[in-house]
């Protein structure tokens, strides 16, 4: 490798798009807990299922086979931007004084901007292939929104957004970027539904929520047999559409001799981490890696790190099954952070199990370290991360200084989800020092606990 010269882009041929994705559940030593119906409390069936997903992703969701067959019209538009580049941040090793090296995935070079689209084509696919008219969905930030209005477009189906409110209203280019994409989009909560008018009715200026918007998506699809429902983290076939991540950058990093001790991830409900760690998750439990692969978490909603496994609802109302993950609670109302896409109240079931065996470690940060570490990378590489984003770097910043003191060459890996440019709203008030950090306190944080036991929700 000392011999070799090492270019700034690594690069992966497109005849080289993986063929297959990684389905981590065939290799982890302890298999999720399966889901259970909240009223039964017995595990949910593919049937069960049936009014919200198409079969195909019903059957990934169960799925224990290690690779999914990549369906070809997925790759041919993957094309667009896959491989996406990983790139060695020479300036940011440069400017942290750093022994580590430091490389990044990209995922920022899609349509939307980030690694959503992944698997919203990849939905958008397989709901056409059965048939699907419409599809309704939830979006934080806007970036999952505007995923999924891309890629249903491209397979003439309609789609329904609910967005959070606070977000509709620091982010309008996303509601652009949707309706140029010909999705539709309502604040949430919205008068479209039950669930909306109801927390509308007692609250009506509800700054709206993840959960609160996941609520209104399934129920307008639960009611309607020709609509079903996408969501863009949290399940086991998101996880699995974005593992095409991870298998891109291992090839990458073997293109130039290099391997990750440490694998970073920011964390929402867990898609974009999975995607670039789960491969290497893999090589830990199959080959006996000793890889540290780290989820970074806003200390505002700070589920892995200080949440419970439990088995809880995926959303505020109730309409999900029951999925054992690391959670605040389903009630849980996470701070009006800029990094919309990380205020989630659980992760997903993979991703909490693998928590649990410590085959993956957890961090929390502050806002206003995020985006100091934002704009460091902005300055140093050139990129604007996404506010989402940023919390991975600030982690790969602690990592770099920590090699330093420690003296230690060791290498990096990190997952720069998805670009800024649409959040620069967010840079605008941290510039203008209107940006604070937000604590939770253990008291919250147990008063929402605590209604799963009132609830009776069995303990994992
Ligand atoms: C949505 C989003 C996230 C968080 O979601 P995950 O499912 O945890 O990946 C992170 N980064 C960006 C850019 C996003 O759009």
């Amino acid at each position: 490798m000392s011999t070799k010269k090492h270019p700034k882009k690594i690069y992966l041929p497109e005849d080289r798009l993986p063929k297959a994705w990684y389905n981590m559940v065939a290799d982890m030593p302890n298999k999720p807990l399966p889901p259970l119906h909240p009223a039964t409390k017995q595990p949910v069936g593919p049937d069960d299922l049936a009014p919200l997903f198409p079969m195909a992703l019903i059957q990934q969701e169960v799925s224990t086979e290690r690779y999914i067959e990549i369906p070809e019209p997925v790759r041919e538009i993957y094309k667009i931007w896959r491989p996406s580049p990983l790139i060695r941040a020479y300036n940011l090793e440069k400017a942290l004084d750093t022994p580590a090296k430091i490389y990044y995935k990209y995922e920022g070079v899609s349509p939307a901007g980030s690694h959503k689209p992944n698997t919203a084509v990849a939905q958008a696919f397989y709901n056409a292939s059965e048939g699907v008219k419409r599809l309704t969905t939830e979006t934080g930030a806007g970036q999952w929104g505007s995923a999924l209005s891309y890629a249903t477009q491209l397979f003439d189906i309609d789609l329904q957004v609910f967005m959070v409110k606070v977000s509709y209203n620091q982010k309008p280019y996303r509601k652009t970027m949707m309706n140029i994409w010909k999705g539709k989009v309502v604040p949430s909560p919205s008068e479209l539904t039950e669930t909306g008018r109801k927390i509308l009715a007692e609250d009506p200026d509800n700054p709206g929520s993840l959960g609160i918007a996941i609520s209104e998506a399934i129920e307008m699809a639960v009611k309607d047999p020709q609509t079903k429902y996408a969501l863009g983290s949290v399940l086991n076939h998101v996880l699995l559409h974005q593992t095409v991540i991870g298998l891109e950058a291992k090839e990458q990093m073997e293109m130039v001799d290099a391997y990750p001790d440490v694998v970073i991830g920011c964390f929402g409900g867990g898609s974009n981490f999975a995607g670039i760690s789960f491969p290497f998750v893999r090589d830990k439990i199959v080959e006996g890696k000793q890889t540290r692969i780290i989820a970074v978490e806003p200390q505002s909603c700070p589920k892995l790190t200080r949440g419970q496994f439990r088995y809880d609802f995926g959303d505020t109302i109730g309409m999900t099954p029951l999925i054992p993950m690391f959670t605040l609670g389903h009630n849980f109302m996470p701070p009006a952070i800029h990094a919309g896409g990380l205020r989630y109240h659980g992760a997903g079931a993979i991703v909490s199990q693998l928590l649990k065996d410590g085959l993956i470690e957890a961090e929390a940060v502050p806002q206003l370290e995020s985006f100091e570490a934002g704009i460091l990378f902005a300055q140093t590489e050139g990129i604007i991360p996404a506010p989402e984003s940023t919390h991975a770097v600030v982690q790969t910043v602690r990592e770099a200084l920590k090699a330093k003191e420690e003296g230690k060459e060791i290498t990096i890996l990190f997952n720069l989800s998805g670009h800024g440019h649409i959040d620069l709203g967010a840079y605008e008030q941290y510039l203008n020092q209107h940006i604070h950090n937000y604590e939770v306190t253990d008291e919250q944080i147990a008063e929402n606990l605590k209604v799963l036991d009132e609830m009776g929700f069995p303990k994992p």
